[in-house]
Parts: C-alpha cells; sequence; structure tokens
C-alpha cells in the first residue's frame, strides 16, 4: 500500500503509457485513490487533445530566421584567447621570430620606463636644490647676489636640460610602444596569409 500520492512525473509516466520498472505500484496506487484518478483523467484530456491537433514541422529556414535575430554573446575570457590566440603565428621560424621581438620589446620598454624614473627623480633633485640655491640667493645680501646667481645659473641649465632629457625619453618608449604594436599586427597578418 502505497501512503503517498502520485508526483506529477509519474503521473505522466501512466498517461504516456510507460511500462517500465516501478509502474506496477503507481497503477495500483491510481486504483485505490480517486484524487489521483482525477488529476490522471484531467491530463489525458489534455494530452488527447494535444496529441489531435495536426502535425507539423517548421520550414528549414525558420531556426536560421530566428537566429539572425537572437545576439549571442560572447564571455569576455572566449574572446579574450581567441584574439591572443590570433596573435600567436603557426609555423615554428614565426614563433620563436614573435617570441623575440615580444622579449625586446619587454626589455625595452622596462628599461626604457626604469631610465624615465631615475631621470624624473633626478631632474626633481636638480629643480628643488635650484629652489634652494635661488631662495639663499634672495636672502643673501648684495656682495653675494653676484655668486649665488652664477651658481643658480648653473643649476638653472641643469634644470632645463632635465626635462628635455626627460621628454626624449618619453619619446623613446612611445616610440618603441608603437613600433612594437606594429610590428606584431604585421607579424599576425603575415601568419595569417600563412595559414589560409
Ligand atoms: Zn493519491
Amino acid at each position: 500500500m502505497n501512503h503517498r500520492h502520485l508526483l506529477p512525473n509519474e503521473i505522466d509516466l501512466l498517461v504516456d503509457g510507460d511500462a517500465g520498472f516501478g509502474v506496477g505500484p503507481l497503477r495500483a496506487h491510481l486504483a485505490e485513490c480517486a484524487d489521483c484518478r482525477t488529476r490522471y483523467d484531467e491530463l489525458r484530456v489534455v494530452s488527447e487533445a494535444l496529441e489531435s491537433l495536426p502535425h507539423h514541422t517548421p520550414s528549414l529556414r525558420f531556426s536560421d530566421r530566428v537566429m539572425t535575430q537572437v545576439q549571442v554573446i560572447e564571455p569576455w575570457h572566449v574572446a579574450l584567447s581567441e584574439s591572443a590566440a590570433r596573435l600567436v603565428p603557426a609555423s615554428t621560424p614565426m614563433r620563436v621570430l614573435a617570441g623575440v621581438g615580444a622579449g625586446l620589446a619587454a626589455v625595452t620598454i622596462s628599461g626604457s620606463a626604469l631610465w624615465l624614473a631615475f631621470r624624473a627623480d633626478l631632474a626633481g633633485f636638480v629643480f628643488s636644490l635650484f629652489i634652494d640655491r635661488t631662495r639663499d640667493s634672495l636672502v643673501a645680501g648684495a656682495g653675494e647676489v653676484a655668486t649665488s646667481a652664477l651658481g643658480a645659473d648653473a643649476t638653472a641649465t641643469l634644470a632645463t636640460g632635465g626635462p628635455a632629457l626627460l621628454a626624449l625619453a618619453a619619446g623613446v618608449l612611445a616610440t618603441t610602444a608603437v613600433a612594437a604594436v606594429f610590428a606584431f599586427r604585421r607579424l599576425a597578418a603575415t601568419a595569417r596569409a600563412t595559414r589560409e
């Protein structure tokens, strides 16, 4: 004796005429329980009504027409790995070349950044020195002004030289970065052309 009512999926099994293992006890419960029999009968009416509808299959182009309206969103990591995979050349010599190029670009960029940081530090030091000297010369007496001015001139030359060097370094860094990007694009294009 089954002490619980049938679950929706169990009634589905009975309506579908499933003859698998375990259907026997379900049928036994159906014979004893008016509640479950009512639900079973209702579901069978719906099922038979559906079966009586004319069967038709959608045209072959239907799914294509639907999919043209669906925007398939590519996960960002898939897009990223595909772009990265496209950048890697197919042939071994090209891969070695690209690897060497990437290494050189990395070393150049890091070196330039380090050098730039060092120059910025030096320029800052020279600038503060120049400020100190100028203030000292303002405080000092008229006799000392001339000597201090000479010193200030020397530091001023250094201070103007600093930013110029800084600009040059920044230019070298930017040129290297742009050249690296163009080199990679060229490599990738060549590799794609070889593959296709
Ligand atoms: Zn029941």
